[in-house]
Parts: C-alpha cells; sequence; structure tokens
C-alpha cells in the first residue's frame, strides 16, 4: 500500500477528536442530539483547523443509524461510505475549481431530489468564497428556498470574502487557529502510537511553525520524517521549518542591543550563508521580541505558552533590555517585513534593519547619557558618541530612501545615486551560476581604471587598507571589513566585496565613499575613486576586459612587451580564441594585476 500521509491517516473521525474547536463540537453535538439542525452551516477559519473534518462528521452523525451523544459510530455502511466519499447523497465540491453559475445551478436543480440511501443529503462546499457573483446568487436562491432534507456545510478561509446575503441564512461557526500545546499533543499521541522516536525539541518547532493549523503540523512532521528516515530529529526539524536556531536570534539580538553593528551584521551574514530565508528570519525575530515582552512581564505565561524558548541566552537577553525598545524594535521588524514583501532583494533589507536596530533612535534623543541606560553595554563604546549616533541615523534613512526608491522602481540596487548619469552602463559580465543575487557591476567606470591600472597603485592601497579601514566608524567598517582592492590606477581602485549584499549597500552609499576619500587623502594625499564590485564576479570582469581588450586589436598595456595581438585572432570564434590564448592572457594579467591577484583556479 503506497504512503498516506498523516493528516489523511489521522483524520478525526468523532467529534471528540477534532483538536481544539470544543465549544463548535459541543454545540454540533447538542444540535443532533436535540435534532435542531440548520439547513446551512458556514464553517469559517484558518487552513487546517477542522472545517472539512468536522462537515464530514457532522454529515456522517446526521446520517448513521447508529449515533450516540450527537457522534457517528464510524462502523455502518453509511458512516465507511462516507469516510470514504463513496455515499451519493453527500456532495463535497471544491469551489476553488468548480466556481461557476452552472455548477451551483445544478447543485440546485439535483438537490431537489430526495436522498437514496441517507436521512439527508449533504453539500459541503469546500473554499466557498471562491465561488463567482453569479454562483453566489444561484447559491442564495437555493438557501432562500431549501428543499427538505438537505443540509449545506459552507467552508472558508476567508469569510470576509462571502455575501452578507448569504451570511445572514447560514449558521456560522468560527474555528480557531489550534494551540501550540495541542498541535505537540496530538503529533506526540501520533508518534507514541506509530512507536517513532522523537526529540520534544524538534516538535516545539514544529508545533510552533504549523502556526494553528494541524493539516500543516502533519505536512511539516511528514517531511521531517521522510528528511530523517523515520526519526524526528532537531536539525532536521529546523531545516525543514526554515527556523532561525533560537541561539542565532539571542547572539544577533544581544549585538543589536549592543550597538554592535559589525557583529550583528556578521550574524546576518552567517544567517543568510547557511541558506535560512530573510523573511523568515524577521519573523523569527518579531516572535522572540514578543517573548521577550512577554517575559518580562510574567515568566510563568512564556514558560506555559511558549515551547523551550527559554535559555540562559534568552534570560539574559531578558534582564539587559528595555520594554520600551523591544515595542521600538517590533515596530521596526514589522515595517521591514511589509516592505520585503515587494522586494527581490531582501538581504538589503536585513542590512538596514540590523544598522538601524543596532542606532535605536530613542537613543539619540534622549537627553540621558547612555551609559546610564541598563540596556546600553557597547562593545566598543568610545567609538559611540552623539555624532557618530547621528550620521548613523541620516545613513539609515537615506538608506531606508533608497530602499523605498528601489521598492517603486523595481530595479536592483546597484551604483545608486550614479545610475542617471549613466546612461552608458552595462550589464555585468556572466554571473556564476548559484549566485542569488542581483549585483550589477559599472564597467564603464571599472574600465578606465582597469586601462590604467598598475601593480605599483594597487600595492600602495593594499599596504594602507587596514590604516584606512582603522579610521571608518564602526558601521563604516563593518561593511568595508570583508572588501579588498583588487586593482588600482592613480586615478580609481577597484574594491571588491565577499558578500553580494555588502556590496549593494556600499554602493549606494555616498557617505561612506567621502569617507574612503577623506580617508587617501589623509594617508597618501591623493583622491582616487572607488568602484565597488562584488568578489564572485571579478574573475569574469577581469577576463572580458583582456578579451576585450584584445578584440579591440589594442594591447593591454602598452609597456607588457609581449602582449600585441596580430589582426589575425580577430575572429568571431571568442570561445576558441579564448582557450588558445589562455596562457597568454594570464601573462598579460599577470603584469596588470600582479601575480597574488591573478588566481588561475579561479576562472
Ligand atoms: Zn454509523
Amino acid at each position: 500500500m503506497s504512503y498516506q500521509a498523516l493528516y489523511r491517516v489521522w483524520r478525526p473521525q468523532r467529534f471528540d477528536d477534532v483538536i481544539g474547536q470544543d465549544v463548535i463540537t459541543t454545540t454540533l453535538k447538542n444540535a443532533i442530539v436535540t435534532n435542531q439542525l440548520s439547513h446551512a452551516y458556514l464553517f469559517a477559519g484558518p487552513r487546517g483547523t477542522g472545517k472539512t473534518s468536522a462537515a464530514k462528521i457532522l454529515a456522517k452523525a446526521i446520517n448513521c443509524p447508529n449515533q450516540k451523544d450527537g457522534e457517528p459510530c464510524n462502523e455502518c455502511e453509511i458512516c465507511e461510505s462516507i469516510t470514504n466519499g463513496t455515499l451519493n447523497d453527500v456532495i463535497e465540491i471544491d469551489a476553488a475549481s468548480n466556481n461557476g453559475v452552472e455548477e451551483i445551478r445544478d447543485v440546485r436543480d439535483k438537490a431537489k431530489y430526495a436522498p437514496t440511501q441517507a436521512t439527508y443529503k449533504v453539500y459541503i462546499i469546500d473554499e466557498v468564497h471562491m465561488l463567482s457573483t453569479g454562483a453566489f446568487n444561484a447559491l442564495l436562491k437555493t438557501l432562500e428556498e431549501p428543499p427538505a432534507h438537505v443540509i449545506f456545510i459552507l467552508a472558508t478561509t476567508e469569510p470576509q470574502k462571502i455575501p452578507a446575503t448569504i451570511i445572514s441564512r447560514v449558521q456560522r461557526f468560527d474555528f480557531k487557529r489550534i494551540t501550540a500545546n495541542d498541535i505537540l499533543g496530538r503529533m506526540e499521541f501520533i508518534l507514541n502510537d506509530k512507536k517513532i522516536d522523537y526529540d520534544d525539541k524538534a516538535l516545539k518547532v514544529i508545533a510552533k511553525a504549523a502556526e494553528g493549523g494541524m493539516r500543516d503540523a502533519l505536512s511539516i512532521l511528514d517531511q521531517v520524517l521522510s528528511f530523517g528516515f523515520d526519526k524526528v530529529t532537531y536539525e532536521n526539524a529546523l531545516q525543514v521549518t526554515g527556523s532561525v536556531t533560537k541561539s542565532l536570534l539571542s547572539k544577533y539580538l544581544t549585538n543589536v542591543v549592543n550597538h554592535d553593528v559589525k557583529d550583528a551584521l556578521s550574524d546576518v551574514r552567517q544567517m543568510l550563508e547557511s541558506g535560512k530565508d530573510a523573511a523568515r528570519f524577521v519573523e523569527d525575530l518579531i516572535k522572540y521580541c514578543q517573548d521577550i515582552l512577554l517575559y518580562q512581564q510574567s515568566p510563568e505565561m512564556v514558560e506555559e505558552s511558549e515551547l523551550g524558548v527559554i535559555d540562559e541566552e534568552f534570560k539574559q537577553l531578558t534582564s539587559i533590555v528595555d520594554a520600551q525598545r523591544v515595542y521600538r524594535m517590533i515596530v521596526d521588524l514589522n515595517d521591514i517585513q511589509n516592505q520585503m514583501r515587494y522586494t527581490m532583494h531582501p538581504d538589503v533589507y536585513l542590512d538596514v534593519l540590523t544598522v538601524k536596530l543596532s542606532t535605536d533612535n530613542q537613543q539619540i534623543d534622549s537627553p540621558a547619557p547612555a551609559q546610564s541606560q541598563p540596556d546600553f553595554q557597547p562593545a566598543s563604546a568610545s567609538n559611540v558618541d552623539n555624532q557618530m549616533v547621528q550620521q548613523l541615523n541620516d545613513q539609515v534613512a537615506r538608506l531606508q530612501k533608497q530602499v523605498e526608491e528601489l521598492t517603486k522602481n523595481g530595479v536592483s540596487a546597484n551604483n545608486g545615486g550614479n545610475a542617471a548619469s549613466e546612461p552608458a552602463r552595462r550589464p555585468a559580465a556572466k554571473k556564476p551560476s548559484g549566485s542569488s543575487n542581483n549585483a550589477r557591476v559599472n564597467l564603464t567606470k571599472i574600465y578606465p581604471v582597469l586601462d590604467n591600472a598598475t601593480r605599483q597603485d594597487l600595492t600602495n592601497i593594499q599596504n594602507i587598507w587596514d590604516e584606512l579601514l582603522s579610521g571608518l566608524d564602526v558601521t563604516k567598517r563593518a561593511l568595508m571589513n570583508v572588501s579588498k582592492p583588487v586593482a588600482a590606477s592613480h586615478d580609481g581602485v577597484v574594491v571588491s566585496f565577499e558578500y553580494p549584499f555588502l556590496f549593494q549597500k556600499a554602493s549606494t552609499d555616498e557617505e561612506l565613499q567621502d569617507a574612503l576619500g577623506n580617508g587617501l587623502d589623509r594617508i597618501l594625499s591623493y583622491v582616487p575613486d572607488f568602484v565597488f564590485i562584488p568578489a564572485e564576479q571579478w574573475p569574469e570582469i577581469r577576463k572580458g576586459y583582456i578579451v576585450a581588450q584584445k578584440n579591440s586589436g589594442k594591447d593591454v598595456r602598452e609597456e607588457s612587451e609581449n602582449s600585441s595581438v596580430e589582426n589575425s585572432d580577430q575572429n568571431d570564434d571568442n570561445n576558441n580564441e579564448k582557450q588558445d590564448n589562455e596562457p597568454k592572457i594570464v601573462k598579460q594579467a599577470t603584469q596588470l594585476f600582479g601575480e597574488d591577484i591573478i588566481d588561475v583556479k579561479d576562472d
């Protein structure tokens, strides 16, 4: 027998098995016992909360000859055929795929006929909000003159989309989200029954991720089981749900609270590198912040309602952060969450968010010295003065504005301010596969630098790079820490960034470029322009440049003796040409960029 999904196998067959909807199931049982049935019901509520299960149980209970206390026997022919969906008198319609007038007229016509086997003919219309206006009108006519022995059960996740005229003719039941504890209990019951080992922490992760839907919980559990070969481990549960581990959340928030932008950015990077989803991270942060507030108010409530959230890091965090600040963080997180829905570049938002949370506007407005705040324990206190905080604040405001514009225009975050004045900007060399960003480089700015690049200029910049970065404030330094100069002329420096999102951020940060310029002026007494690129594109850019130079008949560098290119090499077959000339290109590039920069394996 083929594998059956847990939620099918464990679908409740009695009202008492429906988890977390006691008020509804008790009311329905009483109605059956006292024979006070309505001719139409509306079951509204989030997905996976038991609406269609309850509908089928109701269909059985009112037709079962052995009905007891409002429950079906689940053993007679009628019960079994309803469970299997083979009884002609119980008709299930999915309005998502049958939403037209014709379908509902057909229902209306057939509803007139008496049931053949059962006592009541039952129509279960799932996702009823999907019906067309015409279909709703046809349904309304039927509900206005209900045939005897017919019961309609309408189920929906979106009751607000159902016309008021329909709502007024049905008895409505609102299904609640199922609590994490109820979901947990059900999963434990199922796994114990199946004699499958499980990690308690894993079930807690699944219960939280299911967000009140039993079907979702069991689907996730199914996935975890197949992922872990019939074992339920914590790691697999995290993997399948995409949850960010609690310890990473604590670490990140501790850094944020301590205004440690650099470490917080590094946490974000670590999180993204491990394949976690940016939107999920923000969602997890919001929940975590809510847990902090709740715990500060009343620790018992968190222990009861939140599953496994409390560890030493969490307790430490709740003791140092003040509630007002957590409220502000939640507001910021919600803002970012909304903006992230409309972007292809959630990473950029995450970065902005990190700087913003770590800076915390209210601190600036507060006249009290920062040190007096209990949640203010900056790792680099000496750097944090009001002026810097103001700068950061301005920077955040500007970044946010840019991000908003990006959202509006739907373009990728590229060289920001320069974009308008650079119509000739060309797309970058082909992106390496597997890259998930839209980082674009400005070749029209890079090529002139490469045209005049010398090994000496690059060495000069490399030698003072650390000194240059140490002169930046903590946020800018955090941005630049994973960057390195890869080519330089007297007038320009090409800087590569290990992470595309940092490249994007740096590219739109004019203040950063000014700060770098000022630093170079101070140290070297000259100010080249900066051109930023993502590190992953550098090998392609470098190669593309050399090939372009060669194809245009130009020498890569005047002083490269062996690099003159014969005219006969100029043919259309670039691939062959590249292959044939690879050693020569490498040699030319070596002369241009230096041994240590030309890493042949990159190509
Ligand atoms: Zn029965």
